[in-house]
C-alpha cells in the first residue's frame, strides 16, 4: 500500500494499530544494503512495517545539496514491494511548506554536524516528530551510522512522552570499510576508492586508543592521513562520551570516534565504538 496524504495515513493506521504493533523506517530513499538491513529487520520480526520515503527540505542548509540529493523513487518503491513491506508513505511536500514551527534538542546537536551544518537537526526533529505523531509507530529502526541522529530521535521521544521504542542497527559497510551512504554514488570512482581511508583510520586510531592510550594531538595525524589519502577537508574527528557527546573528562565513560570529511565535494561521515570506558587526563585519552 502507498499512501502520500497524510489524513489516509492515519486513517490506515488507526485500525492496524489495534491489530498488529507497527515498526516504523524513516529514509530519504535511493536505498543501499544500509537501509535494506533495516527494512528486512523489520519485516523479520513481523511488525507491520511503515517505511517512509521523503527528501527533507528542512534539514538541508544548502539549496544545491538538497537538490543534488540522489532520488530514484520508481526504484525504490519497486524494491520495497519485493521485500513485502506494508505501508510505503511518500509524503506530499506540503507536510513541510510553510512550516513556520521548529523544534530543537539542546547540546546534543550543537556539537558535530551541528555545528558544520547549522539547523540540519532542527530540520530533522521536526520532521521526526510529525512522522512520530501522525504515525505513532510502536517501534522505530535507526541505523548506527547516523550516530548523532539517534541521540536527537531518542532525546525527542523521551522529551515528548512517545511510547516508541528505538532499535538501533549496525553501519552497513562496501567490501573497503566505506559506510554505504546514498551519498557515495555522487563520488567519482576513482576518489571512491581513497574513500576507505576513513574507516581505516577510525580502526587504527581505536587501536591505538585500547593498546595504550593516545595524546589528543594524535587526532591531527589521522586528519593530515585523511587528506593526504584525497579528502578536500576534515570537517571533524573527535572522540566524545556516547551517551551525550560530550568531551572526555577525569570521569571514564564509554566513547565514540566520530568523523566527518569531504571527498569529491561529497560530504561523509562515520563513526565507531571505543569498547573500554575512557577518560581524558592532561591531554591524554586513557
Ligand atoms: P537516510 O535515507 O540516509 O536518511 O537513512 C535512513 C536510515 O537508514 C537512517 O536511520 C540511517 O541511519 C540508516 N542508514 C543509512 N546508511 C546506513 C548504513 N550504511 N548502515 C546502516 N544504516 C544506515
Amino acid at each position: 500500500m502507498i499512501i502520500k496524504k497524510k489524513k489516509l495515513l492515519q486513517k490506515a493506521l488507526s485500525s492496524i494499530r489495534e491489530k498488529r504493533q507497527i515498526t516504523f523506517i524513516p529514509t530519504m530513499g535511493n536505498f543501499h544494503k544500509g537501509h535494506l538491513s533495516l527494512i528486512n529487520y523489520a519485516k523479520k520480526k513481523k511488525d507491520f512495517t511503515v517505511v517512509s520515503i521523503f527528501v527533507n527540505p528542512l534539514q538541508f542548509d544548502d539549496k544545491e545539496d538538497f537538490n543534488l540529493y540522489p532520488r530514484t523513487l520508481k526504484n525504490d518503491i519497486d524494491l520495497l514491494k519485493d521485500i513485502g513491506v506494508d505501508l510505503i508513505y511518500i509524503p506530499q511536500p506540503s507536510i513541510v511548506n510553510n512550516n513556520l514551527s521548529f523544534i530543537k534538542t539542546n547540546l546534543i546537536s550543537e556539537n558535530l554536524c551541528g555545528l558544520d551544518r547549522p539547523g540540519h537537526f532542527s530540520g530533522v526533529s521536526t520532521i521526526i516528530l510529525k512522522f512520530l505523531i501522525l504515525i505513532q509507530p510502536d517501534r522505530i529502526i535507526l541505523g548506527e551510522k547516523d550516530y548523532q541522529q539517534t541521540l536527537v530521535i531518542k532525546q525527542i521521544i523521551k522529551d515528548f512522552f512517545f511510547p516508541t521504542k528505538v532499535l538501533i542497527l549496525p553501519t552497513v559497510r562496501d567490501e573497503s570499510g566505506l559506510a554505504l551512504s546514498s551519498r557515495n554514488s555522487l563520488i567519482g570512482k576513482k576518489k571512491r576508492l581513497s574513500a576507505k581511508v576513513i574507516f581505516e583510520s577510525l580502526n587504527l586510531l581505536a587501536q591505538e586508543i585500547i593498546e595504550d592510550g593516545i595524546s589528543i594531538s594524535r587526532l591531527h595525524f589521522y586528519k593530515i592521513k585523511i587528506l593526504k589519502a584525497g579528502f578536500e577537508k576534515v570537517n571533524y574527528l573527535e572522540i566524545l562520551k556516547e551517551k551525550n557527546l560530550l568531551p572526555l573528562d577525569d570521569y571514564p565513560d564509554k566513547a565514540r570516534i566520530f568523523i566527518s570529511a569531504v571527498i569529491d565535494n561529497v560530504r561523509l561521515i562515520d563513526n565507531i565504538s571505543l569498547k573500554k570506558k575512557l577518560k581524558l587526563k592532561k591531554g591524554k585519552i586513557l
